[in-house]
């Protein structure tokens, strides 16, 4: 746990804009929770309390850290465990 993310400094919140369904279930017909926007690529995929975690995978598997919550409107950074509050 850390209490700054340099990461968060360099996102654009307003470049990425598709906060519908996640990619990934939508491919195997499987279903979700709720849903992360990667703020890195766009791509937006399942929480880790959804049966398939693909935004968790995405973020290893990717070097993506940084996620917007759209059910909370903040942001977490898998590197550094910190979240940050839009509201
Ligand atoms: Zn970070
Ligand atoms: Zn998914
Ligand atoms: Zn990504």
């Amino acid at each position: 746990m850390s209490d700054s993310c340099e990461h968060f400094d360099a996102i654009d919140l307003d470049k990425f804009r598709n906060y519908e369904q996640c990619v990934d279930c939508v491919l195997k017909s499987d279903t979700w929770v709720n849903l992360r926007t990667c703020m890195h690529c766009g791509g937006t995929r399942c929480c880790d309390s959804s049966p398939n975690q693909h935004t968790t995978k995405h973020a290893t598997t990717m070097g993506h850290p940084v996620i917007l919550m759209l059910n909370n409107n903040a942001l977490w950074c898998y590197d550094h465990e910190i979240v940050k509050s839009l509201d």
